[in-house]
């Protein structure tokens, strides 16, 4: 676990966790230009926030979760 700044967040340093599989596969077409395992995901409820572990400013959102 890593502890980063969040810019869904904000406030104090959030914990960022490595993606999933499925969610590397995502990032993989999304940041073509970096390996998926550099980048690490925002473990706050609710946040879909994921960026690279040593460059916060690059990074995106995963989409919401399907509706049911
Ligand atoms: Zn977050």
């Amino acid at each position: 676990m890593e502890f980063k700044r969040c810019p869904s967040c904000g406030g104090p340093l959030q914990a960022f966790r490595p993606l999933t599989d499925e969610e590397k596969e995502y990032v993989r077409k999304e940041k073509p230009d970096h390996a998926p395992d550099a980048y690490v995901r925002c473990t706050r409820e609710g946040c879909r926030r994921y960026q690279r572990s040593w460059n916060w400013t690059d990074g995106g959102w995963f989409p919401p979760p399907e509706e049911a």
